[in-house]
């Protein structure tokens, strides 16, 4: 199974539930997950009366957010369902733009201190526009209540990839539903790129990708130690205007014919929307130029492609960058 980025958004109000409850079961949840697959991320959400706050990136340091979830525990107050939703939607938006062949998994914790969900809509739609990446939900209510929001929260749940709405009344109720998240993983159930080389999306879908994507840099001035990162030759083995144009992200240069050929395994179901061969950014070259190169072929290219490991590359990443910090999120509505 592919690893699964988990973001816990914890929509409880300490005034209502036991946080010391809370912080036990996310420190089993978080160990369990990790241990059975390390290449598994997690990120927390909750509210203070400042606001949503979550971690800038998703972190393989579960520790870390588990000290930070004691530091801030008695914080946590005034949770709203839709915003934390709608907040972690937009976080993994911008966690796939930088990561390839992830899975996400949002799980909500929710106790009755929940005002009623009003603004189901703005969630809905923002999930629809996801739908092609594999986005699972899986909603936790705590206590003893007849939760009225469950026909909407079901509805989010049915067209996300998948998840479960479950209901605990005891703490053993609530370690068991945590302890069997950590263990299974997901299947995705609408097609997506993962593993599917001739997957297409949807065309209701397409517009939202492109934007998503980074287009290409030009590089106006040529200098003679840069190169063509896929040929390393100064005229492609493709064709074309040997022009070079770089990754917005890692700045690394290619002939943007040589990319072509890149574009053609690594699209995410649409022709010109692709990762970067090097950081894995989402990029996109202009579609007339891939349907004309498209064909073309540099047999140079996969072999060295293949030396990249994602997972080694985001744990060098995470353990550079130190204390995870907080952010406070501006309310969208
Ligand atoms: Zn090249
Ligand atoms: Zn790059």
């Amino acid at each position: 199974m592919p690893s699964e980025d988990t973001l816990v958004f914890l929509a409880v109000d300490s005034n209502f539930t036991s946080m010391d409850a809370i912080v036990k079961a996310m420190e089993d949840f978080f160990k369990l997950k990790s241990s059975l697959d390390p290449s598994d991320r997690f990120n927390l959400v909750f509210f203070t009366d400042k606001g949503p706050m979550y971690v800038e990136d998703f972190t393989f340091k579960w520790e870390q957010l588990l000290a930070l979830l004691k530091r801030e525990k008695e914080q946590i107050v005034n949770p709203s369902f839709e915003s934390g939703l709608f907040l972690a939607l937009t976080f993994i938006l911008d966690i796939y733009k930088l990561v390839s062949g992830k899975y996400f998994r949002i799980l909500v914790i929710k106790d009755g201190s929940v005002p009623e969900i009003t603004k189901d809509f703005l969630v809905n739609d923002l999930i629809d526009k996801v739908r092609p990446m594999p986005v699972f939900l899986d909603v936790i209510v705590l206590g003893y209540y007849d939760d009225p929001d469950n026909v909407l929260i079901q509805n989010m749940i049915n067209i996300s990839q998948g998840g479960k709405l479950l209901s605990a009344t005891t703490f053993e109720e609530f370690q068991t539903m945590l302890r069997e998240a950590a263990e299974t993983k997901l299947e995705i159930k609408v097609g997506t790129w993962d593993k599917k080389p001739d997957y297409k999306m949807d065309p209701e879908h397409k517009a939202f990708f492109e934007q998503l994507a980074a287009p290409l840099e030009p590089v106006d001035v040529i200098t003679p130690d840069m190169k063509c990162t896929v040929c390393f030759k100064p005229t492609s083995p493709i064709g074309g205007t040997d022009a070079l144009v770089r990754c917005p992200a890692c700045k690394t240069a290619f002939h943007d014919t040589c990319l072509v050929s890149w574009a053609d395994q690594s699209n995410i179901g649409i022709d010109h929307v692709f990762r970067c061969p090097i950081c894995f950014y989402l990029i996109t070259l202009p579609e007339f130029l891939v349907q004309e190169v498209s064909g073309g072929t540099y047999e140079g290219f996969e072999s060295f492609l293949q030396e990249i490991d994602q997972d080694e590359m985001l744990k060098a990443q995470d353990a550079e960058k130190g204390e995870l910090n907080l952010i406070l999120k501006e309310l969208e509505f």
